[in-house]
């Protein structure tokens, strides 16, 4: 791992450092880059353009980390719940993706499967999905266990995995008989090199390896692939083993986050290819924001530049 990238990621978990920098203008400022506004209603209006100029559906998350009370973990369930509602009423083509730690994950299994449970419900009877984010490596096994729990129930749940973690390939064959819902990412937290491919080369490696099991002809009917990466090189590598070979059983989209590798995003749309936006929002924006600069160090000298902008 870079030393950049280190101390981007070290700075995501300092409560020091979110304080100050949240306040700065220019910080919020070089945010709206990645993030179209802080409230529901700009995310939503994000996801309506996003669908009327690109014909692109999307994916919302509310950015919040770990909770101290389940009646926090509650107040998150009943955003989502009323956040499926809206888009229903809306008819958008919008899904939710949430972490479990906002749930209530910290605080007890059972509470946040109950939470968990409502928003799969909910979104179950309006015909949409709901995806679990994948946080860092201790919440490995128990997002897999609510993620098996939920998927027991409805088959309206996907679950994200992160190529970066050696254990991904057994977790990936442990849950393929289910025909899962799996969104692969490379990873985005900082993980020691005894649980983690510390190496660039191996993580996109290990994705490629991961994300074509999916496409082999033995997975079940149902399921699905979501493509999370901006990685062109992956992305193309992917597509043409999908052209070379029949269709498997596995459907598939791309996955991409907002802002991020427009031009990319743009051929993909125009090449047909199915594409899914995720649009984040929320106040709590610092922790993923500074991921968001650790994945590509170039990123800070964008901040840098908004320092002086006006
Ligand atoms: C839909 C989606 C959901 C995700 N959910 C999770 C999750 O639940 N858990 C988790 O750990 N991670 C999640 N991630 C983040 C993921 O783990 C990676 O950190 C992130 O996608 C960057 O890796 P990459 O695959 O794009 O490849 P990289 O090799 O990092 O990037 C490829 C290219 O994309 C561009 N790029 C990538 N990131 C940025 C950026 N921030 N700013 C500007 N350009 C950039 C650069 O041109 C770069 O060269 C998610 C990502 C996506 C797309």
């Amino acid at each position: 791992m870079s030393i950049m990238r280190s101390v981007l990621l070290a700075g995501a978990e300092s409560v020091w450092l979110r304080e100050k920098a949240m306040r700065y203008p220019f910080v919020r400022r070089s945010v709206s880059r990645f993030m179209p506004g802080e409230s529901a209603d700009e995310a939503l209006d994000a996801c309506r353009r996003q669908q009327e100029q690109h014909g692109t559906g999307t994916i919302l998350t509310h950015l919040g980390e770990n909770l101290s009370s389940l009646s926090e973990a509650e107040a998150v369930t009943r955003h989502y719940l009323e956040l499926i509602d809206r888009v229903a009423a809306m008819g958008l083509d919008v899904q939710v993706s949430v972490k479990l730690t906002q749930l209530g994950l910290d605080l007890g299994l059972d509470a946040c499967h109950q939470n968990l449970w409502q928003i799969v419900a909910r979104a179950e009877s309006h015909g949409n999905t709901v995806w679990i984010d994948m946080e860092s490596t201790k919440y490995v096994d128990p997002t897999i266990e609510l993620f098996r729990r939920a998927r027991a129930r409805s088959p309206r749940v996907g679950l994200c995995l992160q190529a970066y973690l050696y254990r991904t390939k057994a977790d990936l064959e442990a849950l393929l008989p289910l025909g899962p819902a799996i969104r692969l990412v490379k990873g985005a937290y900082r993980e020691p090199p005894d649980l983690a491919f510390p190496k660039k080369a191996d993580v996109d490696e290990n994705y490629f390896q991961l994300a074509a099991r999916m496409l082999q002809p033995d997975v079940p009917q149902g399921t699905f692939l979501g493509i999370g990466t901006h990685d062109e090189h992956l992305v193309e590598r992917l597509r043409s083993v999908m052209a070379s070979r029949p269709a498997g059983p596995a459907s598939h989209e791309f996955e991409m986050l907002y802002g991020i590798q427009r031009p990319l995003q743009a051929r993909l749309v125009a090449e047909r290819a199915p594409l899914r936006i995720l649009i984040s929002y929320g106040e709590f924006w610092f922790p993923w924001y500074m991921r968001r600069l650790a994945e590509r160090p170039a990123n800070v000298l964008f901040v840098a530049k908004s320092m002086f902008a006006r």
